[in-house]
């Protein structure tokens, strides 16, 4: 028996059983742990301190569940890259809902546990290097205070995955809020049974509480409230220059949390039209498209609604539609925030939107890094360097400065600002894939000093500068694979 403090309460269960298969993940012949959270193990209220290496393995490989969990695959359907596919959890089994000593309620799933009725001919497996990069990421992300999915655990499991070539299979355990997705919703507005759709919208309430209920329609607050959220979150995205890679409905979560990390990854040169996964052939989840994508989902997700939003089918899609609207305007407003914020505006001014415009465009031209362009702002003097002797960014600067002279606040609170905007060390790709290459043939080191370095993303220090730099015009990395 494997010791553990975990508090299961697995409510997914009592939704209709159309949405879940329960099953057992399949077991592996040799769980071996690569890398454990043990912050995020403390902050769950885990404790495996009396569990030796080879139970926790096993636990964590799915070939012996703690007490309590009672492993289930979900149902889903989603739209990927505009074209809607029935999916489902095909390699991610979820143990169930522990209860946190703070009282929060989170998944505790598995990726990469073994085939399910939903893996479409998938072996259900993973490997290592794709496991890993969720892992480093979500923790990043997390350091950013950006809303994520975490990650508490990768164990390898002693077989082989085939994708291009063999490579360590392995199983990432994901916490998250929920896996509810807007895909999860279109699964069950596909029932075309009231009552299904119906239990979805109630549980789904109970689990992210709609922020205001001030509507008389629960449905279109809990819309409202999930619009809100993905505002905020694709705000962050923005903000420090993460491309999520693959916004398919089924991959964004109702709790406004970022999930499923594939082919994300961060940009260095500022350039709108960014696009790393190797299968975005047409950039539709580009760096600037992310809000308007998000929209779409958003209005996908709307649509599941109707029949909850109005007894009149033409006046729910008004609500619907006034709603998803309502994401043009929250989004422009909190982007404008952002972006004064990461230049350490306060107030606003007529002004205030080509100042940033005008920044971006230089920053595009110069082909200047996104990241470091706005730490070299944040100082007290101005820039030093080479493409900061530009003609073009000397008068942006007077302009800057002249604007900051209105601030209604002193300099060192716009630089405050500024510094609890602009991240100081973000995972530059390049240094991704090479701590991924290490790990994947056995060296750890250089992933733990990366995930250490990313650990206090706001606060300078020399010690960064190693994780500070663009990579070199041949350590540049234009693609990503899903690694699926
Ligand atoms: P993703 O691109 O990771 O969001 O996955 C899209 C869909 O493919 C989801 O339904 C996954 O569960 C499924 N999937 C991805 N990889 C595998 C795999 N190796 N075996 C089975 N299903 C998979
Ligand atoms: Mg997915």
């Amino acid at each position: 028996m494997t010791k553990s403090t975990f508090q299961f309460d697995n409510t997914y269960l009592h939704l209709p059983q159309v949405f879940y298969t329960k099953l057992q993940p399949t077991p592996v012949p040799k769980p071996e742990i690569v890398i454990t959270n043990t912050s995020l193990a403390i902050d769950l209220g885990l404790d495996f301190s009396d569990t030796s290496p080879d139970a926790q393995a096993a636990m964590l490989a799915g070939n012996q569940m703690p007490e309590g969990a009672e492993p289930f695959a979900q149902a889903y359907a989603g739209h990927q890259f505009g074209h809607f596919t029935m999916l489902g959890d095909g390699r991610a089994i979820a143990w169930g809902e522990h209860l946190t000593p703070t009282g929060q309620r989170v998944d505790i799933q598995f990726k990469g546990s073994g085939p399910t009725p939903y893996s479409r001919g998938g072996d259900g497996r993973a490997a290592i290097g794709p496991m890993l990069r969720e892992y480093l990421i979500s923790e990043a992300m997390h350091a950013l205070n950006i809303p994520t999915t975490r990650s508490l655990a990768v164990v390898t499991n002693g077989e082989q995955v085939y994708r291009e070539t063999a490579l360590p299979g392995a199983i990432l355990t994901r916490v998250a809020s929920s896996h509810i997705r807007v895909g999860t919703f279109q699964y069950a507005a596909l029932q075309q049974d009231p009552k299904t759709i119906r239990s979805l919208v109630d549980y789904t309430i109970k689990r992210h509480p709609p922020r205001s209920v001030t509507k008389q329609n629960e449905s279109l607050s809990l819309l409202e409230s999930i619009i809100e959220k993905q505002v905020e979150l694709i705000t962050h995205w923005m903000r420090v220059g993460f491309v999520h890679g693959v916004m398919n409905t089924d991959n964004m979560a109702l709790s406004g949390e970022t999930i499923d990390y594939g082919p994300c990854a961060f940009m260095d040169t500022y350039n709108p039209g960014t696009v790393f996964s190797s299968i975005d052939h047409k950039g539709r989840y580009a760096y600037a498209n992310q809000p308007a994508i998000a929209q779409w989902n958003l209005a996908r997700f709307a649509e599941t609604l109707l029949p909850l939003l109005d007894d009149d089918a033409e006046k729910a899609r008004e609500i619907a539609e006034e709603a998803i609207n309502g994401f043009g305007t929250a989004y422009k407003d909190k982007s404008l925030s952002m972006l004064r914020a990461k230049i350490g505006l306060f107030g606003e001014s007529a002004e205030d939107e080509s100042l940033m415009t005008d920044l971006l465009d230089w920053m595009q031209r110069q082909k200047a890094d996104y990241t470091n362009t706005f730490l070299d702002l944040t100082n007290d003097a101005p820039p030093k360097g080479e493409p900061y002797e530009d003609e073009t960014f000397k008068k942006w600067h007077t302009r800057w400065q002249a604007r900051l002279a209105k601030n209604t606040e002193p300099l060192e609170s716009s630089l405050s600002l500024m510094r609890a905007n602009n991240p100081v060390v973000i995972p530059r790709n390049h240094q991704v894939e090479q701590v991924l290459e290490a790990a994947t043939h056995g060296d750890l080191k250089p992933l733990k000093a990366l995930l250490a370095a990313l650990q206090k993303p706001y606060e300078n220090s020399s010690d960064l500068k190693p994780y500070q730099s663009p990579p070199k015009p041949e350590e540049k990395i234009y693609q990503t694979f899903c690694g699926t």
